[in-house]
């Protein structure tokens, strides 16, 4: 059973998300399969998608040690799923539903009708998008640069 640790309580009280919805996230994943896992099995990355939010939990096995957020909708690689990437990079992370190493790709990210490119994590074989908590820092601006623009 997995537990929400003191650092991500913390960073709840000032967001809108509740112990239960992490926990939500973390329990869909363990039940479905679909989630990244780290090589060397120190963590997992499990995801919820909504029309307008996309959240993470970062879990190991007895804790939830992150969670965040993006508005952006992170769509289909640079390219193209089946376009060829020459050196492709290898991200830190395998596909737990296939077993497949994810690599670091730029993908179409969309926010308010406008797309830019992103960094993200996706299982080619699958064809799943993630978003690491690194990035989601310059998501954020993004998301609020664009929302300026627009409003
Ligand atoms: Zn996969």
């Amino acid at each position: 059973m997995v537990t929400i640790s003191d650092e991500v309580k913390t960073l709840l009280k000032d967001s809108g998300f509740q112990e239960s919805d992490v926990l939500e996230v973390v329990n869909a994943a363990e039940a479905s399969g679909n989630k990244l896992k780290k090589a060397d099995g120190s963590a997992c990355l499990a995801k919820n998608v909504t029309d307008n939010l996309t959240s993470y939990a970062v879990y190991n096995d007895s804790e939830v040690v992150n969670v965040y957020a993006h508005q952006m909708q992170a769509g289909e690689p640079i390219g193209g799923w089946d376009e060829a990437v020459e050196s492709p990079l290898e991200s830190e992370w395998i596909c737990n539903k296939c077993g497949e190493t994810a690599m670091n790709r730029n993908v179409n990210m969309s926010f308010m009708g406008m797309t830019r490119a992103g960094p993200a994590i996706v299982c080619e074989k699958c064809k799943d998008v993630y978003v690491e908590a690194d990035m989601v820092k310059t998501l954020a601006v993004a998301e609020s640069i664009l929302g300026e623009k627009r409003a």
